[in-house]
């Protein structure tokens, strides 16, 4: 963008993710997006993780809204405001960056003259692996299980695909109070094709006070124990648990593989 663009661009909207839960999981550079912004729009629990600063506006909103907080946030950028809207993790994954571009391509001419930045942050599936070792160490993919945006038929297509192409899975938003069965099922349709003791990991809040980490075999994963802050990692044939003496396992996949997996 030259200098004269950028002076006549409206307002500006930092599209900031903080993390998985941790103070120091936020990058230097989310802190200044998010202390330098006049008014805050997110997620209420999002917002709460951000500390408070004199003279800033907060705009807390529901968990589903996220097209209409999009519309909202970019409305307020576009009338001259310094915005941040708040994403848990990375912005970019499965979270406000895309329902915002959605809003920019959609909405009024002027929104697309909103200096937009979107500001990375650490995803739960990084967060998640770091905890264990390196379950993401050769070809992985990312499944959102919420069927609220896709037909479940999608969803299942997507997991036989990554299931026989030998990938490590993580599963986004296994379960909510809408949705109880869906992990179950996918859980299900994935000992149709890998092995019973192919490791699945559930992290629930990591990083967060409440973390639980759990390591099991996929014929033992029961969807029961998982819950809307659990990310689940399916693991592949490949995919090694290592025993530590006094020490919790260390679950990796190794940057080698053998043939294709069909
Ligand atoms: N943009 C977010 C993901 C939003 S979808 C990110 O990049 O992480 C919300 C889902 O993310 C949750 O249902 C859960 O599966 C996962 N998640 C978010 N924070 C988490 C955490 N601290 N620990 C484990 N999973 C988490």
């Amino acid at each position: 963008m030259t200098g004269s663009e950028r002076a006549r661009s409206a307002g500006r909207l930092a599209v900031v993710g903080i993390g998985p839960g941790a103070a120091d999981l936020v990058t230097p550079q989310a802190a200044a997006a998010l202390a330098e912004a006049e008014a805050l729009y997110g997620y209420g629990p999002y917002l709460d993780r951000v500390p408070t600063r004199a003279g800033q506006v907060r705009v807390p909103s529901d968990n589903r809204e996220e097209r209409a907080r999009a519309d909202a946030a970019l409305a307020e950028a576009a009338s001259g405001r310094s915005v941040a809207l708040v994403s848990g993790g990375d912005p970019g994954v499965f979270a406000m960056a895309a329902a915002v571009c959605e809003a920019i391509e959609a909405g009024p001419e002027a929104f697309r003259r909103v200096d937009l930045l979107v500001v990375p942050g650490v995803t739960a599936m990084l967060a998640v692996a770091a905890r264990i070792g390196a379950p993401l160490g050769h070809d992985f993919c990312a499944i959102n299980l919420s069927d609220n945006l896709k037909p479940w038929s999608l969803v299942e297509a997507r997991l036989d695909a990554a299931a026989t192409a030998g990938f490590v899975i993580a599963l986004y938003n296994p379960v909510s109070k809408a949705r109880p069965w869906q992990l179950g099922a996918a859980l299900e349709r994935l000992r149709g094709h890998l092995g019973a003791d192919v490791p699945v990991v559930f992290g629930r809040a990591v990083s967060r006070p409440d973390e639980r980490i759990e390591i099991m075999r996929l014929a033992d994963a029961d969807a029961a124990r998982a819950d809307m802050a659990t990310l689940v990692l399916v693991g592949t044939a490949e995919t090694r648990v290592v025993d530590r003496p006094g020490l919790p396992p260390l679950v990796y996949t190794p940057r080698f593989a053998r043939e294709a997996a069909r």
